[in-house]
Order: structure tokens, then sequence, then C-alpha cells
């Protein structure tokens, strides 16, 4: 178990507790994926996702407690193998983690930056922010 540093602006946990990480900096606004894979394995109409560059993200523990899924395209998931819970993963070209917002402790002041695939969005999940929406990936 590491210790957050100082200059922490967030932390987030999985359900059971076994992950848990501390975020830097100014959080950047969550994205919101409606695809049907982001669909099925968040059980929601969305995702909610942070993308968090990788310099602002620190394990403090269980990162050996997550599993991976991947389907061939490239698309995919990590969760915590002992909860079910989504965690954190990076992105393709590693620059930085996708992250969440779900897990993240208390309410922190975030924003929404998009709505992405909202062409696959049941009718049952209302968007009612005023961000972006793409039918697909912008
Ligand atoms: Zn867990
Ligand atoms: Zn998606």
């Amino acid at each position: 178990m590491t210790e957050p540093s100082p200059d922490t602006s967030a932390s987030g946990r999985c359900l059971c507790g076994a992950v848990s990480f501390a975020l830097t900096g100014r959080l950047p606004p969550v994205g919101m994926c409606h695809c049907s894979k982001c669909r099925r394995v968040s059980g929601v109409g969305s995702n909610a996702v942070l993308a968090v560059r990788r310099e602002r993200f620190a394990w403090l523990a269980g990162q050996d407690r997550i599993q991976t899924f991947a389907l061939s395209s490239g698309w995919s998931t990590a969760f915590c193998r002992q909860c079910g819970s989504p965690a954190p993963q990076p992105t393709p070209d590693g620059a930085r983690m996708w992250v969440p917002a779900g897990s993240l402790d208390g309410d922190p002041d975030l924003s929404v930056s998009g709505h992405i695939h909202v062409a696959s969005k049941p009718r049952w999940a209302v968007i009612r922010d005023d961000a972006p929406q793409f039918d697909e990936a912008p």
C-alpha cells in the first residue's frame, strides 16, 4: 500500500477496496460512451471515464488484482478480480489512464465533456447535460 502524495486531487477504489489509486492535478472532464460493449460491462446506459495523464495517476494498491478482458478489435475492459468493479486501465497509446468516474471517492466537481456512440444508446438512457453528442466516435 502506497500513501497518496500531498498533491493528490482525488482518490478512488473498487467496491471491495483491493484496488485503489490516486490522481494529482486538475481533474479532466468525464466522457461517456454509449456503445453496446460499454453498456454491457457497466450494466447501465453508458460508461463514464476520465482520461487522466499517466504521470498524474498513481496506483496505491491492488494492481495485481486487476483482470483485463479484450476483444480482437482492441476494445478492452479492466476490473477487480475480487468484486468485479471496473478498474483503471491505460489508453491504447499508454499516454493516459481511463479512470472509471464512479470509482472516485467523495463527489469531485466534474463536468461532462461529451457523449459518444449515442446512436447505440437505449431510449431509456436519457442524456440530461448539454455536452456534445456524437452518433459514433468523433
Ligand atoms: Zn474489488
Ligand atoms: Zn464504448
